[in-house]
């Protein structure tokens, strides 16, 4: 791993108690899932299996210098995760953009400004006390797609075991997928993000829910799928604290 990268990371996790890396969970035996959750797992092949006890360092360490596809060749730096190793809500987004690229931490452009806005406002007017630190933020891809394109489905299942992994030790209670390709990933399924919004679906025995990634609700003319988006973030918040 690249080593101003692991030292970033071991500098931010200190803030929250360094031994919370190392930690693995116990296995949760079944995530409470919502009543209304419908049961929509469909057949789709299982990452490999992680190593016994890992742990998101390991999982650091893991990643190196990677150069497992193609994306690794634009990348300026590599965009793990942030937040807390130990939160109830993991929000997945699909890639690094030019910022994250820049800053190796996820979602600190303005879609990123969005996504912790929507976090911390609609928290707080639910009487929720969580702030974006104490969620854990991640992306389906580690390094930036050039142009911002769509993830190929090479890199997607390259990476995703990444991001698999992660969410194994993190073991949340629920999922928020940003977007389809999120959605993609984490729930095997096809469909546009207009048709899955909104819904429960599974990763592992975890409800996930669905909605609009920050970037597509940043375009002027969506003021409906704002609105879809904060219905979305209020239900899956009230899920995980209430
Ligand atoms: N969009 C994403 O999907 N992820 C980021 O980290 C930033 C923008």
């Amino acid at each position: 791993m690249d080593a101003e990268l692991l030292r970033q990371y071991l500098e931010f996790y200190q803030d929250l108690g360094i031994k919370t890396l190392y930690r693995q969970r116990p296995p949760v035996e079944q995530a409470l899932s919502p009543a209304n959750a419908p049961s929509t797992a469909i057949p789709m092949d299982l990452p490999p299996l992680a190593p016994a006890n890992d742990t998101l360092f390991k999982i650091i360490e893991d990643i190196g210098d990677c150069h497992r596809c193609r994306l690794s060749q634009g990348r300026n730096k590599i965009v793990f995760g942030v937040g807390n190793p130990q939160a109830q809500l993991v929000f997945v987004g699909e890639g690094p953009g030019a910022d994250e690229d820049a800053q190796g931490i996820p979602f600190v452009g303005r879609a990123g400004q969005l996504l912790t806005q929507m976090i911390e406002n609609t928290a707080k007017k639910e009487g929720i006390e969580i702030l974006r630190k104490d969620v854990y933020i991640a992306n389906v891809v580690k390094c930036r797609p050039p142009e911002n394109r769509n993830p190929e489905p090479d890199e997607m299942e390259i990476c995703g075991q990444f991001l698999h992994r992660q969410l194994s030790v993190i073991r949340p209670k629920a999922i928020c997928a940003l977007g389809g390709i999120a959605a993609r990933a984490l729930t095997g399924h096809k469909e546009g993000v207009t048709k899955m919004r909104g819904k429960w679906f599974k990763w592992q025995e975890i409800p996930v829910m669905v909605t609009y990634h920050p970037s597509y609700l940043l375009r002027q003319y969506n003021q409906d799928a704002k609105r879809e988006a904060w219905e979305d973030l209020k239900r899956v918040l009230h899920f995980v604290y209430d």
